[in-house]
């Protein structure tokens, strides 16, 4: 029997789940970016500008999706120009949900006139620690968000600052904005925090500010509809994979055998949280499409063991112009019951 890592059912929307607008320091009005992002065939957008929480519903129609959220930004302490730095993206689950303590009215350095007397009943501390973040983090999700790291690269961080975070729904492995900017490559707190066994989806992002962000970094979400609680559902389930260009079409196991059909690509690669992992590589001339590789005895072995039973496959693909797309981690527990 076919068990579906990525869903069989539904159809892929592409999603772009970070941006600013003109209600904070974007260029383009939440109208706007509705366009551009349509006209690449984007159905959902998250509108995460900084520090206040505005609603676009009224965007939402059957061709197109507005998620609510907000990205909060946690300096560490001083005024050091290397100050490392948290930026989170809270995204609502449900559509209307503008309210979350962790707002902090000092924090709106832009048109306060989205600040509602709601909002203004918190002022959260935000201090530069995993306590901090960590609190942050449950907070949100008992409010209803889902919260993912942003950027950590661009943010100056590394293992220490990320390792003892629990609770984060994803984190970026491709963001636009910081890229294009310098801070090239962001995979490694993904791989970090799924080798610690937190359940982080990985997402590649825009960060849109500038025309010049646009259009680098998606997620794909499997789904049935495009509606808000479909689609909430669908990312919190982590049926979606991120990319900067190749498509993975299918992902599923049978009898222990992990099947991938993707893009033309240069290299499909499966990896494990051991030294454990599988490629296929193709060329310009003969590229790859599929692979299958037998994880029955890796997911037997570590099941047996007494230790790593929260062990993980994964799967990127590279094309020919070194673009990626990442699946999310599959922890054993979920596997085990297909091999
Ligand atoms: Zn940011
Ligand atoms: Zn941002």
């Amino acid at each position: 029997m076919k068990h579906y890592l990525l869903p069989e059912g539904g159809k892929f929307y592409k999603a772009n789940m970070h941006l600013h607008t003109t209600v904070s320091d974007g260029c383009y009005t939440p109208e706007d970016i509705k366009k551009i992002y349509m006209d690449l065939g984007y159905s959902i957008l998250a509108y995460t500008d900084h520090e206040v929480i505005v609603p676009h519903t009224d965007l939402t129609d059957e061709n197109f999706l507005a998620l609510t959220g907000y990205e909060i930004t946690i300096w560490e302490s001083g005024s050091h120009i290397d100050r490392k730095v948290f930026h989170l993206n809270l995204i609502a689950k449900e559509a209307e949900n503008n309210v979350s303590s962790s707002f902090r009215l000092v924090d709106v350095d832009q048109d306060r006139q989205y600040v509602t007397e709601e909002m203004m009943k918190y002022n959260h501390p935000r201090k530069y620690s995993s306590e901090c973040v960590n609190e942050i983090i449950e907070s949100a999700k008992k409010e209803g968000f889902l919260v993912s790291l942003n950027h950590p690269v661009w943010s100056t961080q590394n293992y220490t600052d990320y390792a003892d975070l629990k609770g984060l729904w994803a984190t970026e492995v491709y963001n636009s904005a910081s890229n294009l900017g310098g801070a090239i490559e962001n995979t490694q707190a993904f791989e970090d925090l799924v080798r610690l066994h937190e359940p982080v989806f990985p997402l590649a992002v825009d960060d849109t500010h500038y025309p010049f962000h646009v259009g680098h970094g998606w997620i794909m979400v499997k789904a049935h509809s495009l509606d808000y609680p479909t689609v909430i559902s669908a990312l919190e389930k982590g049926d979606f994979y991120a990319s900067t260009g190749p498509e993975i079409k299918e992902l599923y196991l049978e009898e222990g055998i992990l099947h991938i059909k993707t893009s033309e690509a240069a290299g499909i690669y499966v990896t494990t949280e051991k030294i454990k992992r599988w490629s296929a590589m193709g060329t310009e001339e003969e590229p790859v499409t599929e692979a299958s590789f037998n994880v029955s005895d890796y997911v037997q072995r570590t099941l047996a063991g007494t230790t790593n039973k929260q062990a993980y496959i994964r799967v990127t693909v590279k094309d020919f112009k070194g673009e990626y797309a990442y699946s999310r981690a599959y922890f054993l527990d979920e596997l085990a019951a297909s091999v």
